[in-house]
């Protein structure tokens, strides 16, 4: 990398944001890329918010008319199309649009997927409107961004977030296919549809298991359980886990059924807690039927949910909305892991009280990744319009058939029908999306793990994944030729 020209010296170096959420982004940037030898109108480029657009517009609801305020940022073009969710809720405003866009920019480089980063929002809570309402905000939305050019296979490509879901993204890719008529790739202008209409197998899952594999992968190393002094392994590991959500609530069932106890969980209307563990596919049903966690057989029910971050586990999984670990009760986290599900839920204030206790911190911008690689794997399919596996299951399927043949010749031994049929058994789109997604979190665990070892001004793995992803921007930026 060049030299770098003198730390500090540009007028931007200094944001000027009260966004606590987006101040907490941006100095986790800096503490990064003041280790880094870039140049700092390079760093400036790369941390700014390259637009956004603030709209406003009326709806029909209940039969008045209500103005809707609603943002969508594009943090980064270096590469495209950007790429990032939309979150219907109160807490939604222009600054909180641009953090949770920056760390879209930095969560796909550090999983090596070629997007840029944005994120969209509008400020309504969705459980105050009713299933039209909803569809008319949506589908008026996505009209407002298609006349500004915020959507696009090939400019910026939507997905859920906190509030959102598979139904909304079925409304946007239905009104985008209205309006664009001329677009092949219609169906690519957004992510996470539903598996009829577009979407991948797997999607819905996606960041709940690329939680679980980048868990895993932390307490199969070696290394760093010795530095931890845990031991290696989930089978004795206690997991509390705030949001029960999409992503809470497959992280919890992935590390349940891999072995994990889960000794907490925690909702919005309170939490619930049991020592011996929760039976989590039990507690799904058991929200589905009563539509709370609380309440649920063998378990203690604790009317102050967010208490229960502060008890005893091994690894602490929040998984809700950001900023919910803060200076105020930073240091009374007793986990020795946290694995950020959501994004941003630790402030900037409250992470050295963390790490000065010991605390790993496993940053959202790879642990929660998985939602956007899976997304990146939905968008290659609707642009190659053809479903995974489709041209290769029954050749695969037919080669393993004829090296179990072969091998029942030469051994003189025959397997049953059952068992020919798991050994010979071709790759389905499912399988081919969960193998890529294990891979993903795998590998830039690695990466990430080689600069929290190797690189002797990286204390924490935070700062070890913003060191990876922002030496991966910095270049691509280099290869446009926009900096020398
Ligand atoms: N909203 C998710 C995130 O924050 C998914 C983004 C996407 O798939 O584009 O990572």
């Amino acid at each position: 990398m060049a030299a770098s020209a003198k730390k500090g010296a540009s007028q931007s170096s200094h944001f000027p944001g009260h966004n606590p959420f987006l101040e907490s982004v941006n100095a986790y940037f800096d503490k990064a890329a003041s280790i880094m030898d870039i140049p700092q109108g390079l760093l400036d480029q790369i941390r700014a918010c390259n637009s956004v657009y603030y709209m406003q517009f009326p709806v029909r609801i209940k039969g008045g008319i209500q103005v809707i305020q609603a943002w969508r940022a594009e943090h980064s073009h270096h590469k495209l199309p950007t790429k990032g969710g939309i979150r219907y809720a109160m807490t939604v405003d222009q600054e909180e649009v641009q953090a949770l866009a920056a760390l879209m920019t930095y969560k796909c480089a550090v999983v090596d997927v070629p997007f840029g980063g944005g994120k969209g929002g509008i400020r309504i809570d969705p459980k105050q409107y009713t299933e039209e309402e909803l569809e008319r905000i949506t589908r008026r939305y996505t009209v407002e961004l298609i006349k500004k050019n915020f959507i696009g296979a090939s400019v910026d490509v939507p997905a859920p977030d906190y509030g959102t879901g598979p139904r909304e993204m079925a409304w946007i890719a239905d009104t985008y296919q209205a309006m664009v008529q001329d677009d092949i790739n219609a169906l690519g202008c957004v992510t996470g549809k539903p598996v009829g209409q577009g979407g991948v197998r797997g999607r819905t899952a996606a960041t709940g298991r690329g939680l679980f594999f980048a868990v895993r992968e932390a307490v199969n190393d070696p290394k760093l359980m010795k530095k931890l002094k845990m031991s290696t392994g989930l089978s004795d590991k206690r997991v509390i886990v705030q949001g029960f959500g999409n992503v809470g609530y497959y992280a919890a069932k992935f590390l349940h059924e891999a072995g994990a106890t889960v000794v907490g969980v925690i909702e919005w209307d309170g939490a619930i807690v049991n020592p011996k563990g929760i039976d989590i596919n039990a507690l799904q049903a058991h929200r589905m039927a009563t539509g709370s966690i609380t309440g649920f057989a063998g378990c203690k029910t604790i009317k102050d949910g967010n208490s229960v971050l502060e008890h005893e586990c091994d690894i602490l999984v929040p998984a809700a909305l950001e900023s919910q670990i803060h200076k105020g009760n930073a240091a009374k986290i007793k986990a020795k892991i946290i694995a950020e599900g959501a994004n941003g839920p630790i402030t900037s204030e409250a992470e050295p009280i963390l790490l000065k206790k010991g605390i790993l911190v496993m940053p959202d911008m790879f642990v929660n990744a998985g939602g956007v690689v899976v997304s990146y794997f939905e968008w290659l399919k609707n642009l190659s319009h053809v479903r995974f596996g489709r041209m290769d299951k029954r050749f695969e399927e037919g080669s393993n058939m004829r090296i179990v043949d072969t091998v029942e010749r030469l051994t003189g031994k025959s397997l049953t029908l059952a068992e020919r049929q798991v050994i010979a058994r071709g790759a389905d789109e499912e399988d081919l999306v969960n193998s890529g997604l294990e891979d993903t979190m795998i590998d830039s665990y690695h990466t990430i793990g080689e600069i929290y070892f190797g690189n002797p001004k990286v204390k924490d793995m935070r700062t070890a994944a913003f060191v990876s992803s922002i030496n991966k921007i910095a270049t691509s930026y280099m290869s446009l030729g926009i900096f020398p």
